[in-house]
């Protein structure tokens, strides 16, 4: 009893003193008398009070801000300066870009669930919803995927009705002749076409993202923009973004695409203009484009325009038409055929009037690309995933039910349960996540480490999505043809993984490199209070990153104990639990981010293993709040709630198996050794999703028509008799119908009134007894035929099959 008094009473004094706030102050407190209990133990009493003396004394010092300054932080700046990341000029922009969002909230370790809760999306307005009722409608009519794949491109009509319905100008203000449309309905549009047509798609979705009108709207001088913004919106200029060369993927800053700053004769003028030269590849709509947005580094060794020689990476808008470019050569993506190639320009002349947004503009291009990547990144992919997920949703869901074997519809057997749990709980999180990052860029975010991780995650759930789909649909999703509707999104699945930053660099480099820095508290501030020499400012910084460090440490060690139950429940009801859960998940991964900053220091850059585990508790953080914030926006229906508790029990569980790889390989075993029982006191006690919570997705998806109507509901729904997705839609009907009717066949076999036989011999047998009627009988004929015509594969004579595109 003297004891654990004399230990609490120097646990408060060390707190008092260090006047830190909150958990910091206590947890040190705490620390310092555990501390001086192993060291000096309570047999030596003198020992021990001589610990907490100093520790004591130590904690006053800290506690006072003028003393601090001189006495540690004068100290502490060098060593600190040693151990920060070394930025280059283009990281520097790169994390300068965009805003800090709710992935500031994930990575303080105390997300504020009222503040998102509170967040209210922009809805569609009724022009927005009009447009989408009307001609997304009729686009979606228009477009038959398959004829589309075997002509290489999209029909002349559709490139007709695209510009004339202003589908390259949603993001182009009315006074412009766009649509000026929001985030979320622009998302909204590419959602339902990509649920049609990958090409499509694509072909919609890159005039509105990254390029000439995005950089055009945010940087353009007046008169770039009244000459192009009303031909972009209207189509009579196609623009494409070159930005990737040979020598430039990834690492995009490295282009060897060159402009040097002379004097020369545009349209018999002598002007002050610049020389292109550049070999480009890879770029969407490149090969039918009028206007090219280039990015290259422009020179100017004569010092036409002042002091510097080499002034950076620039964008300006060229027109294809000019002598010295080559266009019109295509790659072919994966057999997906929209329109993208490579380009180059040799000798092109042009005025310094064509950089994006003026001369001044100059050397401005890499700042301009970071700044504007946030918006279209959070729309364009994240969008086509989703399309591409609840596509497959929606497909599976009536096969499980339509496609029978061992006389049973394939969805009850619990081996197809699995995948169809995995389709379910990742489409519903997705979605989420789709709708919150637009919302964020609605609500005048640029959030650039959100819109990478929705970037990343979505498309690699559209990946797992509609590979689990295919694994259920087996031959049907094998044998290509215009049934087929699964294998296009299987393929192209890919091309969202590689384009618009490679998601293994996307994970590793951006969420969390970016991420660390960027959203951590205090990280940044103290990479600029060090760079410029503030000792002050590093004092503040550091100190509350100390406090913070303290209050991780305190926050996840009593949230890992009661595995998040302690964290206040931001609402009542299923959705309760799990709030605290992603609490506990984000005091961990404060934490631990901290420990692998501080113990690796500018090294954890390289350590990309590292940094990529980090990078998914943040997403999966992210996308299970999304997830919770969608349900209860939605006022928990339980229609849902078997979505959202697959998606949180996975999404939790991912964290957990993250947080314990760091651990496992993080270089500083000492450090390892002290965060273990800090993160997992109990131990690795999460587990993924269990059978019954597998369960009860599929249950939702294939017998519950409102979930899967409302989980599936921004996607195309064709007309009843074309093959493919429409067909299958009215062969479920018909098999639901007859669910009924099938059940009242079966107890009479089982009670003894008839005999077993085939399907149809019994349902006759049926009809002769009086166990059904006529018209009873009529629905298992028609639910029988129905289903034999969606079982059906697409064959091909042998010429026709030698004349297939593939
Ligand atoms: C169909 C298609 C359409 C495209 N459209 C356009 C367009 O319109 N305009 C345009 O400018 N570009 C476009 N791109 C280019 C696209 O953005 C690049 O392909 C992408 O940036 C990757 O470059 P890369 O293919 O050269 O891969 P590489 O840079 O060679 O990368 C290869 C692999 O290494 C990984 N990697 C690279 N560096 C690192 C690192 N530091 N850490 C960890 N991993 C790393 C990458 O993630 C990737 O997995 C398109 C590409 C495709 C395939």
């Amino acid at each position: 009893m003297g004891t654990t008094l004399t230990l609490l009473a120097v646990a408060i004094a060390v707190g008092l003193l260090y006047r830190g706030r909150g958990y910091a102050a206590w947890s040190l407190g705490a620390a310092t008398a555990l501390l001086a209990w192993l060291v000096a133990g309570v047999q030596s009493p003198w020992l021990f009070g001589l610990v907490a003396l100093t520790a004591g004394a130590a904690a006053w010092v800290f506690g006072r801000e003028e003393l601090r300054r001189r006495l540690v932080s004068a100290r502490a700046m060098p060593i600190v300066a040693r151990l920060l990341p070394r930025l280059g000029a283009t990281e520097r922009v790169a994390l300068k870009a965009g805003t800090v969002w709710w992935d500031g909230d994930l990575f303080s370790g105390q997300p504020d669930w009222r503040k998102l809760l509170a967040f209210s999306p922009r809805r569609l307005s009724p022009a927005e919803r009009a447009f989408l009722d009307g001609p997304v409608e009729k686009l979606c009519e228009m477009l038959d995927d398959w004829e589309i794949q075997q002509a290489g491109d999209l029909p002349l009509e559709v490139w007709e009705f695209l510009k004339q319905q202003r589908f390259f100008g949603m993001i182009i203000p009315e006074e412009h002749g766009g649509l000026g449309f929001s985030a979320i309905a622009h998302s909204a549009v590419v959602t339902k076409i990509a649920s049609r047509s990958i090409t499509a798609a694509v072909t919609v979705m890159v005039p509105n993202s990254l390029g000439p009108a995005e950089l055009l709207l945010h940087y353009g001088t007046d008169a770039q923009k009244r000459h192009y913004l009303p031909r972009l919106a209207n189509g009579e200029e196609i623009p494409c973004f070159a930005l990737t060369g040979p020598e430039a993927g990834s690492d995009a800053a490295a282009t060897q695409s060159v402009g040097i700053v002379t004097r020369g004769k545009f349209e018999g003028e002598e002007v002050l203009g610049m020389r292109l030269d550049w070999r480009k590849r890879y770029i969407t709509l490149g090969p039918i484009s009028t206007v090219i947005g280039l990015a290259f580094r422009l020179r100017d060794p004569d010092h036409l325009l002042g002091d510097e020689e080499d002034l950076g990476i620039t964008c300006a808008l060229i027109p294809s038409s000019l002598p010295g470019i080559e266009i019109g050569s295509r790659h072919d993506p994966l057999g997906v055929p929209f329109q993208n190639g490579p380009n180059q320009g040799h000798d092109v002349f042009v005025p310094l009037d064509f950089i994006v947004g003026g001369r001044d503009m100059a050397g401005e291009g890499w700042r301009m690309l970071m700044e504007s990547l946030a918006a279209g990144r959070s729309i364009s992919l994240p969008a086509l995933s989703v399309g591409g997920a609840e596509l497959a949703a929606r497909v599976v869901s009536a096969y499980g039910m339509v496609r029978e074997q061992f006389d049973t519809p394939i969805g009850r057997f619990e081996g197809i349960e699995e995948p169809l749990a995995r389709i379910g709980g990742l489409t519903y999180m997705m979605n989420a996540a789709r709708e919150l990052t637009a919302g964020a860029v609605d609500a005048g975010e640029k959030p650039a480490v959100l819109s990478a991780v929705a970037k990343a995650y979505l498309t690699e759930g559209m990946r797992t999505v509609v590979s689990n789909a295919m694994d259920i649909r087996a031959g049907a999703a094998i044998c290509r043809g215009p049934r087929n509707i699964l294998a296009r999104a299987y393929v192209a699945a890919p091309i969202g993984i590689t384009v618009e930053g490679a998601n293994i660099l996307t994970r590793s480099m951006i969420i969390y490199g970016q991420g660390a820095i960027r959203c951590h508290p205090f990280a940044l501030e103290e990479i600029e209070a060090v760079g410029s020499g503030d000792l002050a400012r590093f004092d503040r910084a550091f100190f509350g990153h100390v406090n913070f460090v303290f209050s991780s440490a305190a926050r996840s060690l009593v949230l890992g104990l009661s595995n998040g139950r302690v964290a206040r429940a931001s609402v009542p009801g299923p959705a309760a639990p799990w709030f605290g859960r992603l609490t506990r998940m984000s005091a961990a991964f404060a934490l631990v981010s901290d420990a692998c900053m501080a113990t690796l220091g500018g090294q954890l850059k390289r350590r990309e293993k590292i940094t990529g585990r980090l990078a998914d508790v943040l997403a999966w953080t992210y996308l299970a709040s999304a997830a919770l914030k969608r349900f209860c926006d939605d006022g928990q229906p339980t229609r849902d709630q078997p979505f959202v508790e697959w998606a949180c029990a996975h999404a939790l569980f991912e964290c957990q198996q993250a947080l314990a790889g760091v651990l496992d390989n993080l270089p500083s075993r000492a450090a390892a050794w002290a965060l273990r029982p800090l993160v997992f006191p109990l131990g690795k006690r999460l587990r993924p999703p269990s059978d019954r919570q597998g369960s009860a997705v599929a249950r939702a998806l294939l017998d519950d028509a409102t979930a899967r109507e409302a989980l599936t509901a921004h996607i195309f729904q064709p007309p009843a008799e074309e093959p493919g997705l429409g067909r299958l839609e009215a062969a479920l009907t018909k098999a639901v119908a007859a669910l009924g009717v099938e059940s009242k066949i079966r107890d009479a076999v089982r009670a003894g009134q008839l005999d077993r036989a085939p399907g149809d011999v019994l349902a006759d047998r049926a009809l002769e007894a009086g166990i059904i009627d006529a018209e009873e009988r009529k629905r298992i004929h028609d639910a029988d035929d129905a289903r034999a015509e969606v079982i059906q594969v697409d064959t091909f004579s042998p010429e026709a099959f030698t004349a297939l595109r593939r």
